[in-house]
């Protein structure tokens, strides 16, 4: 027997002690923070889009490195607020950044430090965690161009460590892992080690449903409309039966999501339902319903489904 041999998986486990830690990803919409946590956790937990804003609540995906459980905490993009729901995605996600152990500050290497990077720079100095820098998409420039990014950013804030990943490719994400998981502090799991999200799935199931809608209708519908889980419920043969309500704000809205002979929400319910049973792994059907509520951008209760604070003006 070679010593190559001897460390096998029966050789009994050095009992290290674990760590876990709250992960706060930053960044203005767009950078990539779904597509990072995803690469992290290694499955898909969030929604991930093209268009910016569809993250409304914060999800979480859970990595487990060694013997690290990071959790990661996926914050709306931080963008300067107008409307009330805007104002509530904002709150949210600086309330993340402050219980969180770390925070992680994404930029977009092909954007750079533009007016939103800029202004979350100045606000993070506020936040008194330890911050790595991110620059993500370094698939889209040359490397030269990444060390003045470095440089600027590191002098507008200081930041313990700096990482430059691709999260779509996955280009340097183990990297980016192995430090997460020495810095997240000592302490014992707090999920059970083969959770990857503790998203509430009826949350994530409307969540997907929200995304379907934006991307079929945003031209039409931008903003306007939200949706809820209303029951979920699993059958015999295993398959579960899910009802959604989606909200609009007027009668005119409501014709826009129907579509001709029902055709728009038909084929909006095909692509989640489709999303909705990858994730849970069995076969779905979805019933989807369509309502008016008026000034539902207003309604408290509303922005409790959606795990959101309600900014008080
Ligand atoms: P978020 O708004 O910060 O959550 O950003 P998303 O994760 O939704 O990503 C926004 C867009 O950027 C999506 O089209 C992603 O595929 C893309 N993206 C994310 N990471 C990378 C990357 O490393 N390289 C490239 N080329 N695109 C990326
Ligand atoms: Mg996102």
């Amino acid at each position: 027997m070679t010593d190559s041999d001897r460390a096998d998986p029966l050789s009994p486990e050095p009992s290290a002690p674990t760590r876990c830690g709250f992960v706060a990803l930053i960044g203005a919409p767009n950078v990539g923070k779904s597509t990072l946590v995803n690469a992290l956790v290694g499955s898909k937990v969030t929604i991930v889009s093209r268009k910016v804003q569809t993250t409304r609540a914060l999800i979480r995906g859970i990595a487990i490195d060694n013997h690290s459980q990071i959790i990661l905490v996926d914050t709306p993009g931080i963008f300067s607020p107008r409307r009330r729901l805007d104002r509530a995605m904002v709150l949210t996600a600086w309330s993340g950044a402050h219980d969180a152990d770390l925070v992680c500050m994404l930029i977009d290497a092909k954007t750079g430090i533009d007016e939103e990077a800029d202004s979350i720079l100045g606000k993070l100095g506020g936040v008194a965690h330890e911050k790595l820098l991110v620059i993500n998409k370094i698939d889209l420039v040359p490397r030269e161009n990444l060390l003045a990014l470095v440089k600027a950013a590191n002098d507008r804030l200081s930041f313990a460590r700096t990482f430059m990943i691709s999260a779509l490719s996955g280009d340097r994400v183990d990297d980016l892992r192995h430090a997460l998981a020495e810095m997240v502090p000592p302490g014992p799991f707090l999920y059970p080690e083969d959770q990857m999200s503790d998203a509430p799935m009826r949350q994530l199931a409307a969540e997907i449903t929200r995304e379907k809608i934006y991307l079929k209708l945003h031209q039409e519908l931008p903003y306007q409309s939200t949706v809820e889980t209303d029951s979920w419920s699993e059958r015999k043969d295993k398959s579960i039966r899910i009802e959604q309500t989606i909200f609009v704000e007027r009668e005119s809205q409501r014709k826009i999501v129907l579509g001709k002979g029902g055709a728009t929400i038909k084929s909006i319910g095909e692509e989640s339902r489709k999303d909705i049973a990858e994730i849970v792994g069995v076969p779905v059907h979805l019933f989807l319903f369509v309502k008016v509520r008026e000034n539902w951008g207003d309604d408290p209760d509303r922005y409790r489904e959606m795990g959101l604070e309600f900014p008080k003006e």
